[in-house]
């Protein structure tokens, strides 16, 4: 006999692609603040995102209706037709993310817009039907996530150290973080001194990021044709690394993995780069949204676009000039 799952089992289906992790979470959390319009977003996480995850944000809030809604399956403001899968503007989209967290967490979330008087409480303990209540609470949204799988054990158990966790909450956020210089960030790892990140441009928000390892190291690299716009830095090739180090494409503010055009990157440095070391670089790549394709993934972070062989060979000339126009000589390579 066939039955169609009831909601929730399937929400905790869902989330097995959604929530492979804490990290996991603090992404679809902070990309929804961004969405939001959030130009301060605070990041609280203790035991690797484990005992808890925080997100506060003061983007546009929502209404009671609305806050009950998101965390139904499929439930976006953000798309209403098929159309709009090929002109996306926002992170969001596909309305999955709080349906698939709140089936393995405990969820408390309180929202208020800038025009309401009072906001709303939302609480859903993994996947139970939400209960509502009024709350006084600042202008937009503040969402806890609380003990993560633990009505799943079996993923539970699959859970790494703190350390390897907060390593990943780290990418997910840095990447949040160097595609939106001009928002505050706020980072709280357990017990710790709050990081502080104020807003700033693109090259303060890289140092501030990088440890400043790479501060005075940073050259622009610019490129305009009629089918794409890059734009960002790449590190001296005298800061280049042994191990793959700080190498970001992102696609109209997407990060994606893109081991083909990392090769265009390298044939930009050609014979600058000393042997056996792997460039860094921030590299920002604009197209048409209706050119790329960033529904094949569920986390998204590889991208399918139009075009790549030709991209591939204005990338690789943008560094090359910005390495001519700078005059960087081939680094000396002491090891030979
Ligand atoms: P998606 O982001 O793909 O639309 P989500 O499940 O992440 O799906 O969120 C569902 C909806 O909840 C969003 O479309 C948005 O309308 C609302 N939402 C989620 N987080 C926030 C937030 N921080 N501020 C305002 N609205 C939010
Ligand atoms: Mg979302």
């Amino acid at each position: 006999m066939i039955i169609q799952l009831p909601q929730n089992v399937a929400n905790q289906i869902a989330a097995g692609e959604v929530v492979q992790r804490p990290a996991s979470i603090v992404k679809e959390l902070l990309e929804n603040s961004i969405d939001a319009g959030a130009m301060s977003i605070t990041l609280k996480v203790l035991d690797g995102g484990q005992t808890l995850i925080q997100v506060i944000d003061d983007g546009i809030g929502m209404d009671a209706e609305d806050a009950v809604k998101s965390f139904l399956r499929h439930a976006t403001s953000k798309i209403r037709t098929a159309d709009d899968l090929y002109n996306l503007h926002t992170f969001g989209f596909r309305g999955e993310a709080l349906a698939s967290i709140s089936s393995v967490s405990e969820v408390e979330m309180r929202t208020r817009r800038a025009g309401d008087m009072v906001g709303v409480q939302v609480n859903i303990n993994g996947g139970s039907v939400p209960q509502v209540t009024e709350v006084s609470t600042a202008k937009g949204t503040n969402i806890v996530i609380k003990n993560i799988f633990f009505n799943t054990p079996a993923r539970r158990k699959f859970l790494k150290s703190v350390q390897q966790e907060n390593k990943h909450i780290m990418y997910e956020f840095e990447r949040v973080a160097l595609v939106n210089p001009d928002v505050e960030f706020q980072l709280i790892i357990d017990n710790r001194a709050p990081l502080k990140y104020a807003p700033s441009n693109l090259h303060q928000r890289i140092v501030m990021l990088t440890n400043k390892t790479l501060g005075n190291k940073l050259l622009p690299i610019e490129a305009n044709s009629p089918i794409v716009r890059i734009s960002g830095y790449i590190a001296e090739p005298s800061a280049s690394k042994k191990k793959l180090g700080e190498q970001y494409f992102f696609v109209n503010g997407r990060f994606m993995r893109n081991p083909y055009l990392a090769k265009a990157v390298e044939q930009g440095f050609g014979k600058l780069l000393p042997q056996e070391t792997y460039p860094s670089f921030f590299i920002y790549i604009e197209v048409e949204p209706s050119r790329v394709d960033v529904n094949i993934h569920p986390t998204k972070s590889e991208v399918k676009f139009e075009e790549e062989a030709a991209i591939f060979q204005i990338i690789s000339s943008a560094i090359r000039q910005t390495l001519g126009k700078h005059n960087i000589l081939p680094a000396i390579d002491f090891d030979n």
